[in-house]
């Protein structure tokens, strides 16, 4: 029974996450490799796989209805392979009414714009991922221009990766990632050049929380989600301009499987004290017209 009574009153499970993973092997294992261990030591969980019945299952229980799906390709930076981007489509088809699929491409690979046309016209993709840290590239650098250009035309949002990474954390190196490039600084750039793409922030982006909630107020096609941390953790202005003036902006995300839906609702109930609309609005609203639903 969800602590957040609007979840229990509607007749079908109604709220959406914008920020989910694979909880199989394909991404926990295979693309993740060691830094996604380093993860998962981090955030105190065991790395086990489930499959998709369990998953929905388990949005289900707790009011969630939709949840996007988030594709995962940084194999020039990391060399481990990707969860590719028919996978994520079959999934989706599996189950239709449950997933919102987003692919991912490599913008370090030569053929990255012509697949990003694939996964939109064959696969019907919804949109797509990026990591910057874990892809290892600056979105604001020129030679990544033509595929923003070819999103902004294809019609669909793109996800950003914000902030800081656990990925490879506590490793010497870091295991080579660089954060440098969760700066959602170098993401203002691609949506001051590309104002018909539609940009999702992912997380608050510590540490650049302040930058993050400057560009959402600024750039009308730019918003954030809630996901990768607990409600207790969220930095205090990030709720406080969540129930403000970016209330009409900011969204429901968990980072499943590393964060679960009921955990994260739960403390979501205990840590803020939005009144109904603005929990309709994250919960739900905000990711529905953002997601075209
Ligand atoms: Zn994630």
């Amino acid at each position: 029974m969800s602590k957040i009574p609007i979840l229990a009153e509607e007749d079908e499970p109604r709220a959406i996450d914008t920020h989910a993973h694979q909880p199989t092997a394909e991404f926990l294992e295979d693309a993740g490799g060691e830094m996604m261990q380093d993860a998962a030591r981090k955030f105190g969980t065991d790395i086990h796989t489930w499959d998709y019945e369990a998953m929905v299952e388990e949005y289900h229980e707790v009011g969630i209805g939709r949840t996007v799906m988030l594709g995962w390709d940084a194999e020039t930076n990391t060399g481990n392979p990707p969860v590719p981007n028919d996978y994520v489509a079959e999934v989706r088809d599996d189950y239709p009414d449950f997933f919102v699929a987003f692919g991912s491409v490599d913008p370090l690979k030569d053929d990255c714009i012509e697949e990003a046309e694939r996964c939109v016209n064959d696969l019907d993709l919804s949109g797509f991922k990026f990591q910057q840290i874990a892809q290892g590239f600056d979105p604001s650098d020129p030679e990544h221009d033509e595929l923003w250009s070819t999103i902004e035309d294809l019609g669909v949002p793109v996800v950003f990766h914000g902030g800081n990474s656990t990925l490879g954390a506590g490793s010497p190196g870091g295991r080579g990632l660089k954060i440098k490039y969760g700066n959602p600084m170098l993401i203002d750039d691609v949506a001051a050049e590309h104002p018909d793409l539609q940009i999702l922030i992912a997380h608050p982006a510590f540490p650049w929380e302040k930058q993050q909630l400057a560009i959402c107020q600024q750039k009308g096609n730019v918003y954030m989600d809630l996901s990768g941390w607990l409600p207790k953790y969220i930095d205090e202005q990030v709720l406080h301009y969540a129930g403000t003036v970016l209330q009409d902006k900011v969204m429901f995300g968990t980072d499943y499987p590393m964060i679960r839906p009921e955990k994260w609702l739960d403390q979501f109930a205990e840590y803020t004290d939005f009144g109904e609309d603005v929990q309709r609005k994250i919960l739900w609203e905000n990711a529905e017209s953002f997601l075209g639903l």
